[in-house]
């Protein structure tokens, strides 16, 4: 699967919000903070957008789409299948979002951002019910146990981010004693995911 490989703190400005999509480096050094707080580009500084309906719709979307590192097409997949759910689409939508393998590798505190929970998936360090899983958009289920490999236990990467991440585990998951190991309780609810989007706006978007 494809994916975007450019400079990530263009994101972040171009949402002119931090999307901590470094992880914890976010915190040390962020252009937002202080040396690029406008848009990037040749007249970011400059323009000033008149702030239309339909555009925080759009950055609304494309908000999402870059916390959960997620393709415009993938993410249209995802949304037709929150439409077609019962419930209410835009938390269908987060929920479904939350509930990638990738994003609980991140939530556990193994990874420091998504990106590198879903470069552990991908390279087979993480295991589903037992089993390798190296998809990082596979879908959990209720009940579903998510663990490490037993080497990876040992990296030293994965030992940093779990000893020094401040990161809390969300209710909607339960960890072991060794703290390798999470179980998913429930799907969560609304409440219980802490993503700073407006899933409404994102209705609104493709509903029009
Ligand atoms: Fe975004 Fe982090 Fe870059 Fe700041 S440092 S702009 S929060 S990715």
């Amino acid at each position: 699967m494809a994916r975007y490989t450019g400079p990530v703190c263009r994101l972040c400005r171009r949402e002119k919000v931090k999307l901590y999509l470094k992880g914890e480096k976010c915190d040390k050094a962020c252009p937002m903070d202080g040396k690029k707080p406008y848009p990037p580009g040749e007249h970011g500084k400059d323009r000033q957008r008149q702030g239309s309906e339909y555009l925080g719709q759009l950055r609304e979307k494309q908000k999402a789409r870059r916390i959960y590192g997620i393709l415009e097409k993938q993410f249209v997949n995802i949304y037709s299948e929150a439409n077609r759910s019962s419930g209410i689409t835009g938390e269908n939508l987060l929920r479904m979002l939350e509930m990638r393998l990738d994003n609980v590798t991140f939530r556990a505190g193994w990874a420091s951002s998504r990106s590198q929970a879903r470069q552990f998936v991908n390279h087979g360090h993480v295991l589903v019910n037992g089993k390798r899983v190296d998809i990082p958009s596979y879908r959990l289920k209720k009940g579903d146990v998510v663990s490490l490999v037993g080497k990876t236990r040992e990296n030293i990467q994965v030992r940093t981010n779990r000893d020094t991440l401040a990161r809390r585990l969300p209710a909607w998951l339960e960890a072991d004693g060794t703290g390798f190991e999470v179980k998913v309780l429930n799907p969560p609810l609304r409440d219980q995911i802490d993503t700073q989007v407006r899933e409404q706006l994102i209705v609104e978007l493709y509903s029009k």
